[in-house]
């Protein structure tokens, strides 16, 4: 009997947490003290457990949120189970650990067969969808929506499902399509009073809106929902309604009333997450500051905003390079790895559900994705210390930087955003002069700390932007996103001479350091590294030819 009772207190406090998590983390808190823990059996711990790592996550203690979550030890691919995975993606995505978050979503995307009840579906592979939709894999995020909809018998979480759908649709399916899916999301949602879910839907729908110019719409929707929007407290929902309606009526000449609203949307932003808001709010701040001709703001929200792009940008690239690096891991060590029983098991499994699902073949999308990313995890667990693994394969172990292999898919990344909007990117390669001659003269050990220096100083004066690789002994290569070649000239100037002052005497030696750079840039060259580091490699060789010791541009 007494099991039973803990066990439907757990529960109701599971649905709560749903609703309120603030309510819910005052009810946990009178269940911790009043329960005798001795007495829990081993399932009630865990689910108890569960609960608390909630809560810690939703307090922002993800490092004691995620301890308890790795100390329940788990036999079984129980519900319980995949919810404590799950759990873990969500907190290893708020710490920006998206290797880590990847690899745990190929445990969840392995375990789809078997989540055939609705609210099981959704608790454990919302997250995955969420993470898909930043990664922008639409194809994949579509189709996880779709089969959770073909198993839903609850109108509420289709609501959430739908709403987590429309990113997608939008970025894929046109804007009609998107309008008739939007329309079905909000009536859902707001027939099931699911407001968060309804308002965070009608904020992206704002955003969409501005880039569709239908200002008219957007303060329409910004005046009805506004009493809602304020009642959540979210600063992510009020400040993105504000910027949105600020900056539409910006482009309806009521520059007073917008300058009044973006104000508020800025008081209120959040600044510790990369949020559409805050890339919506400084850009009406900033178009207000150009409307008002007030350049000193005008340099400042620029720079801010340049700042959230980049931010943005480079929270993408490094989810889509460990979302790159989990599944080529796997393609890496696949060979190893076919001899282990669990290939076989996941072939069979594949074939099993070949069978079930053939008419529908995009179906076995999921299963290629969950087959790689077991594979990546496999070959993650046969090598001990898997934080230390990645660091050694991405990094250089003598200076710390990337290293050719790391740099290159960095480098991909940075130069495929660029082009996509339209931004400069240039190049900078560089090859230390007579190096030979140093580990000669002074020994190998002289050689390295040289290298090390060369690192430290040139590092000193990039931005955080830009990727810096050591792709050969003692050639370096610098990729600069958003980067004109004059600038980029300047940079090496800058490096050039920096290195031939860096004092050699706390290493008791005379050792004159100098490099040769070469230079190029998209303009030049196109949006494609082999192009650029092949140009800048010709500028390079140029300046060896004329003398060393110099900046020379393709
Ligand atoms: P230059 O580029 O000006 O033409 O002359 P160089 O002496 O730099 O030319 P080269 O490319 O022939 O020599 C590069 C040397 O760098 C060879 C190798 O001994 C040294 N080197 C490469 N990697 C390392 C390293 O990790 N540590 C040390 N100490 N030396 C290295
Ligand atoms: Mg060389
Ligand atoms: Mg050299």
């Amino acid at each position: 009997m007494y099991g039973i009772t803990v066990t439907e207190n757990l529960k109701k406090l599971d649905e709560l947490r749903l609703k309120d998590s603030v309510q819910f983390s005052y009810a946990l808190q009178a269940v911790k003290a009043e329960l005798d823990t001795h007495y829990l059996t081993a399932t009630e711990q865990q689910y108890l457990d569960l609960l608390i790592a909630y809560d810690l996550t939703t307090r922002g203690d993800f490092n004691t949120a995620l301890d308890i979550l790795e100390s329940i030890d788990f036999k079984d691919n129980s519900l319980i189970t995949l919810r404590v995975i799950g759990l873990k993606v969500n907190i290893h995505i708020l710490s920006y650990h998206y290797l880590e978050a990847f690899l745990n979503v190929e445990q969840l995307l392995t375990a789809l067969p078997t989540l055939t009840n609705d609210l099981d579906y959704y608790q454990v592979i919302g997250q995955v969808i969420l993470l898909f939709n930043n990664i922008e894999r639409y194809d994949l995020t579509q189709q996880l929506v779709e089969r959770g909809l073909s198993l839903s018998k609850n109108e509420s979480l289709s609501c959430r499902l739908m709403a987590l759908g429309l990113q997608g649709t939008y970025n894929t399916a046109g804007f009609d399509t998107y309008i008739t899916k939007f329309n079905e999301a909000n009536t859902l949602c707001e027939q099931t009073a699911e407001s968060v879910f309804q308002l965070l839907i009608i904020r992206n729908h704002l955003f969409y809106l501005l880039e569709q110019q239908q200002y008219h719409t957007v303060l329409q929707l910004y005046h009805q929902h506004l009493p809602q929007v304020q009642d959540t407290r979210y600063p992510i929902l009020s400040a993105g309604f504000n910027a949105a309606a600020a900056e539409a009526l910006l482009h309806s000449d009521q520059l007073q009333q917008a300058v009044t609203l973006a104000a508020e949307a800025e008081r209120i932003l959040p600044t510790d997450r990369n949020d559409p808001a805050v890339l919506v709010t400084y850009r009406v701040l900033y178009l207000l500051a150009k409307q008002q001709g007030d350049f000193q703001q005008l340099l400042q929200y620029a720079d801010k905003l340049r700042q959230t792009e980049v931010a943005i940008a480079e929270e993408k690239a490094s989810q889509q390079l460990a979302y790159q690096m989990a599944s080529s891991e796997a393609r890496l060590q696949a060979r190893h790895i076919a001899l282990l029983d669990k290939d076989n098991e996941l072939l069979s499994l594949e074939r099993n559900l070949y069978q079930q699902q053939a008419q529908n073949r995009n179906l076995m999308l999921y299963l290629l994705i969950s087959l790689t990313l077991m594979l990546a995890v496999l070959a993650y667990r046969g090598i001990k210390g898997s934080r230390r693994f990645r660091r050694m394969a991405e990094y250089d172990q003598l200076t710390g930087i990337s290293n050719r292999y790391h740099f290159n898919q960095q480098a991909t990344l940075a130069i495929s955003y660029c082009q996509k909007n339209q931004k400069p990117l240039a190049a900078i390669l560089f090859d230390l002069d007579y190096f030979k001659s140093i580990n000669d003269k002074f020994g190998h050990a002289a050689g390295d700390w040289a290298l090390k220096q060369v690192v430290k100083t040139c590092r000193h004066f990039m931005r955080n932007s830009d990727i810096f690789g050591r792709i050969g002994g003692e050639e370096f290569a610098i990729v600069l996103p958003d980067c004109v070649l004059s600038k980029a000239e300047m940079l090496a100037e800058i490096c050039r001479e920096a290195l031939e002052t860096i004092d050699t005497e706390q290493y008791d030696h005379q050792i004159t350091i100098t490099a040769s750079f070469g230079i190029s840039d998209v303009s030049q060259s196109g949006y494609d590294l082999t192009e650029l580091l092949a140009d800048a490699d010709k500028a390079l060789y140029k300046a060896k030819r004329n003398g060393r010791n110099q900046v020379y541009s393709s």
